[in-house]
C-alpha cells in the first residue's frame, strides 16, 4: 500500500468515527437540556454503546498498519503540514487506546459512572465515609491505567497528558510554586475597593430578561447564533456538535446579574475557539482543539480579562440599565468593583480571580501523590483541610464543602485540575500578546469593538487547531515560554489600585 493510499484510509476511517463522536455529544447535550427524566436511564445505556463502537474503531489494528505506511514517507516530511500533524495525533491517540486492556477501559468505565452516582449522593449528604470505597476503586484503576500508558517520570504524567499533550507534573510544580507565593503574597495588597461586596448587582433580574442580555453579550464578542445556541442548564457548558454547530450553556439567578453572565461569556469563549476551527480540516487532529489547558485560555480570557474590565462595563452597562431600570445610576467603577471581589472561599467554582488559582495548586499536588502513591484514599479529607488552612487560611467546616464539592475525580478525571491554571496563565500571556501587537485594545473594547482581539486569536490560535502542543503554541505565539509573570502582573495592576 502507498503512503497516499494508507493516510486516506486514515483520513476516512477518522472521519467517520468524527460522526459518531458528534453522535455521542449531541446525546449527550440533549441528556443535559431537554431530555425527560424516564428517559435518563436508556440514554445511558445508549452513550455506552456508542462508547463501545467508538472505542473498537479506535483500536482497529488497520489503523497501526496504516501509521506504519505513512511514518517515514514524504507525506510528513514538513512537520507543520497538515498529514504530518495528524499522523503524528493520531499515532498518539492509537498508542493511549491500545495500551488499555479492553477489561481495564470497561473497570473504568463502570467505576467512573458508578462514582459519579456515589458522590452526588455523597455530596448532598456530607457522607465521605460512603464515597471513599468508590474513590478507592477509581484511583487504584487510573493506577493501572497510568502503568498501562506508561511514562518517564512519575505515573500521573501519563494521565495529565490525556489532557495536555506534553505537559509534565516536574515542569509545572515550580511554576505553581512561584504563582502560589506570589498569589498569597499579593492578597493583602488588595485594595479595599475590591473588598466591598456585590451589592449592586444584587435585586430582583427576571429571567426573560437576562436572557436578552445574555445574548447581547455574546454575539457581541462574536459568538455566532447562527452556527450554534444558547440554553440552560445546572452546569454550564459548551459543546462542539459538528462545523457550523457549536452549543452553549448557562444557568440563571434571579437575585444576581453577575452569575448568567460570566457563565455565559466563558462558555462563548470556549465556543469561539470551536467556531473558529478550520472546517477544511474537520474531522482530524489538524482542525481540533489542542488541549483543555488552551481551550481554557480562550474562556477565561473572554470571561476575566475581556469579561471583568473596566472598559467593558464602559461599553456593556449602558445596554444593562436600559433592560433593567431597577439598576438606577449604578457608574460603571461601580459594577467593575462589584464584579471583582476579592475574598478567599471554600469553593472552588465560587472563587474570584485571584485565589481561584490556589484552589488548583492545592488540587494539583493531592491528586499527584494520590496517583504516584504518596498519599490515601483513607487520609484526603484530613490533607485537604490541611492544604485548605495552610494555603486560603481557612477552616473547612464539612466534606461537601471540602473534598466532596468537585465532580473530576469521581469521574476519574486526574489530571484535569492544573488545566485550569495553564488556562488562565496562557491567557494573560496571549492578551499582552495581543495588547502589544494591535495597539490601544482597551479603548476597542470601550467602544464595543472586539474584532480585532477575535481576529487576532482566530488567526494566531483557532485556526492551527492542533499543529503545535500548548507550550510550543504559546511560545510562538508570544515569543516567550509559559511563566506566570504576565498573569501576577495583570493580577497586580489591577488589584493593587482602586477603582
Ligand atoms: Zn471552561
Amino acid at each position: 500500500m502507498t503512503p497516499e493510499l494508507a493516510y486516506q484510509h486514515l483520513c476516512e476511517h477518522y472521519r467517520e468515527t468524527a460522526y459518531l463522536r458528534e453522535a455521542q455529544k449531541l446525546w449527550f447535550w440533549d441528556q443535559r437540556t431537554m431530555l425527560a427524566p424516564k428517559g435518563q436511564a436508556h440514554r445511558a445505556k445508549q452513550l455506552a454503546a456508542l462508547a463501545r463502537f467508538i472505542h473498537a474503531r479506535d483500536t482497529d489494528p488497520r489503523v497501526g498498519e496504516w501509521l506504519a505506511q505513512v511514518e517515514g514517507s514524504d507525506l510528513v516530511a514538513d512537520p507543520r503540514g497538515p498529514a504530518a500533524v495528524n499522523v503524528r495525533e493520531w499515532r498518539r491517540r492509537y498508542e493511549q487506546s491500545v495500551r488499555i486492556p479492553p477489561e481495564l477501559a470497561h473497570a473504568l468505565a463502570q467505576a467512573a459512572a458508578e462514582g459519579q452516582t456515589a458522590w452526588e449522593q455523597a455530596r448532598a449528604r456530607n457522607d465521605w465515609p460512603a464515597f471513599r470505597p468508590f474513590l478507592e476503586r477509581i484511583v487504584s484503576l487510573k493506577r493501572e491505567q497510568a502503568a498501562a500508558l506508561g511514562y518517564d517520570t512519575e505515573p500521573y504524567d501519563a494521565l495529565l497528558d490525556l489532557y495536555e499533550p506534553g505537559e509534565r507534573a516536574a515542569a509545572l510544580a515550580p511554576l505553581f510554586e512561584e504563582l502560589e507565593a506570589a498569589l498569597r503574597g499579593l492578597l493583602p495588597r488588595v485594595n479595599p475597593d475590591f473588598r466591598g461586596g456585590d451589592g449592586p448587582l444584587r435585586g430582583s433580574f427576571p429571567r426573560e430578561r437576562q436572557e436578552v442580555l445574555v445574548r447581547e453579550a455574546a454575539a457581541a464578542i462574536g459568538y455566532d447564533f447562527a452556527a450554534g445556541r444558547l440554553d440552560t442548564t445546572a452546569h454550564p457548558f459548551s459543546i462542539h456538535l459538528g462545523v457550523g454547530d457549536v452549543r452553549i450553556t448557562t444557568r440563571y439567578d434571579e437575585n444576581f446579574l453577575g452569575s448568567a453572565l460570566f457563565a455565559a461569556l466563558h462558555e462563548a469563549g470556549h465556543a469561539l475557539y470551536s467556531q473558529g476551527l478550520p472546517p477544511e480540516h474537520w474531522g482530524t487532529p489538524r482542525g481540533e482543539a489542542v488541549s483543555l489547558g488552551i481551550h481554557e485560555s480562550q474562556s477565561r480570557l473572554w470571561e476575566n480579562l475581556v469579561g471583568r474590565s473596566r472598559e467593558f462595563w464602559r461599553f456593556f452597562l449602558p445596554r444593562v440599565r436600559s433592560l433593567f431600570p431597577e439598576l438606577g445610576e449604578v457608574k460603571p467603577e461601580e459594577v467593575y468593583a462589584t464584579v471583582n471581589q476579592v475574598r478567599p472561599s471554600l469553593i472552588r467554582v465560587e472563587a474570584d480571580e485571584m485565589t481561584y488559582n490556589l484552589h488548583i495548586i492545592f488540587r494539583f499536588h493531592l491528586e499527584r501523590e494520590l496517583i504516584n502513591g504518596g498519599v490515601a484514599v483513607g487520609d484526603l479529607p484530613e490533607a485537604w483541610n490541611e492544604a485548605v488552612r495552610r494555603s486560603l487560611d481557612l477552616e473547612v467546616p464539612d466534606d461537601a464543602r471540602g473534598v466532596l464539592q468537585d465532580v473530576h475525580w469521581s469521574g476519574g478525571h486526574f489530571g484535569y485540575f492544573p488545566t485550569y491554571t495553564l488556562g488562565n496563565l496562557y491567557a494573560a500571556q496571549l492578551f499582552f500578546r495581543a495588547a502589544a501587537e494591535l495597539g490601544d485594545l482597551p479603548a476597542a473594547v470601550a467602544q464595543g469593538d472586539f474584532q480585532p482581539l477575535l481576529a487576532f486569536l482566530r488567526q494566531k490560535i483557532h485556526a492551527l487547531g492542533s499543529t503545535l502542543w500548548p507550550r510550543d503554541l504559546v511560545r510562538e505565539v508570544t515569543g516567550e515560554d509559559l511563566s506566570p509573570r504576565p498573569f501576577l502582573r495583570y493580577l497586580e495592576e489591577k488589584f493593587t489600585q482602586g477603582v
